[in-house]
């Protein structure tokens, strides 16, 4: 069984061949990041164009690279949901065209169901576990209970961490400082924070007296931008020319980032426990997204789950962040259990905005 996976949910386009092992065959990837930096943040209609601009070309690469004919393809696996409607559309425009051509069944795949489960192609991990997936439009946590069954425990009430941390950076301006350029805000305020003191800005941790698994980021993103100006004003600069403290803002930013994240995975971990969710025998936390590649956010992660007796799963940065392989992999996993699989000829839409599984909190009422 080959499947051929299509990714366009936001900033890359991104296409893989997989065999059934989880073997990529061929992988191709065009990333967006540097177009985006320059304009200050993703313009859908920039990112939309970007994607027609290249995604012939990124799907004919996996395929070249693969060796595999489109008449070998067992099925096609495309991102559907969630992500910036723009984007999504040029790609399952294309797909759905390619299986007309070619009469392939077709695969609708949850962007987060792919992060989610993309640990899977790496090792074996059984169901059920616990799973963090944190991006730039994502934070949610969720109990994988199977390929399409997800319980949500809990989810960002306002913004991303991700997109909190591109925020940041942007205030500070760090597309102009000489070590960023190219870096995402998340991968430049890392570097920034290793030569920083993280004491010297004490950001509250976000949502202390709530006592459920959901995140906050635009309360304490809004502390760091007062900070910001505070310092600018002190020091009579213009905005976004701050020099003196980035290395400290950076890793005082980091560690409230983390900090609130491990509160509320600890949280979650202390939940599933108490409600039998998760195995007895090696319970598992899978960390993924584009921010899962942060080592200092994995670092204090893994303290919550050493003390808790919790397996952490994480897989490389490559398949944190977007691309085809892990939607040809949910691909994989949906035709072995014969999941979610359409003939050529049924239309598909896509859907921007997409809960990832059931909300513990409606299952809980519908058991009552
Ligand atoms: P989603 O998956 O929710 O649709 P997305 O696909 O845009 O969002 P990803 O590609 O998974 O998100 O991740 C991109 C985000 O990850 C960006 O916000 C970026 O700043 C952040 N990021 C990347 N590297 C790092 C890092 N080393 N530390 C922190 N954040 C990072
Ligand atoms: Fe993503």
């Amino acid at each position: 069984r080959l499947v051929l996976g299509i990714e366009t949910s936001c900033d890359d386009t991104g296409a893989a061949v997989l065999d059934e092992t989880g073997a990529i065959l061929g992988e191709s990837l065009h990333c967006q990041t540097l177009v985006h930096l320059r304009t200050g943040g993703i313009i859908p209609m920039v990112a939309q164009q970007l994607h027609r601009e290249h995604i012939e070309r990124v799907v004919q690469e996996a395929l070249d690279r693969s060796g595999v004919l489109p008449s070998q393809l067992s099925a096609v696996a495309t991102t559907v949901k969630p992500g910036l409607g723009l984007s999504l559309g040029i790609g399952l425009e294309f797909s759905q065209k390619f299986v007309r051509t070619h009469n392939k069944p077709f695969i609708p795949i949850h962007h987060m169901e792919a992060h989610a489960l993309t640990v899977r192609m790496l090792q074996p991990v059984a169901f059920p576990f616990l799973v963090l997936l944190i991006s730039g439009g994502h934070s949610l946590l969720a109990v994988a209970r199977g390929v399409d069954d997800f319980l949500l425990l809990g989810h960002s009430l306002d913004e991303a961490p991700g997109d909190s941390l591109d925020k940041v950076a942007r205030r500070l301006s760090l597309v102009k400082h000489p070590l960023c350029s190219t870096l995402s805000g998340g991968r430049a305020i890392e570097l920034l924070a290793k030569d920083g003191d993280r004491a010297r800005f004490p950001f509250r941790t976000p949502m202390g007296q709530m006592y459920d698994c959901c995140f906050s980021f635009a309360g304490l993103r809004n502390n760091i931008t007062m900070t910001i100006k505070k310092q600018e004003a002190e020091e009579g600069i213009e905005q976004g020319t701050l020099l003196s403290c980035v290395n400290d803002i950076a890793a005082a930013t980091q560690h409230s980032v983390a900090a609130h994240l491990a509160k509320r995975t600890h949280r979650a971990i202390l939940f599933c426990k108490e409600n039998g969710l998760l195995p007895s025998h090696s319970p598992t936390l899978v960390l993924s997204g584009g921010v899962a590649s942060n080592q200092y956010i994995r670092k204090a992660i893994s303290i919550i789950t050493e003390a808790t007796g919790l397996q952490l799963l994480c897989p490389p940065a490559k398949f944190c962040t977007d691309n085809g392989v892990m939607i040809a992999w949910n691909g994989v996993e949906r035709l072995r259990e014969g999941k979610g699989i359409l003939t050529p000829d049924v239309d598909v839409s896509y859907e921007p905005k997409a809960p990832l599984g059931v909300n513990m909190m409606e299952e809980v009422k519908a058991a009552a």
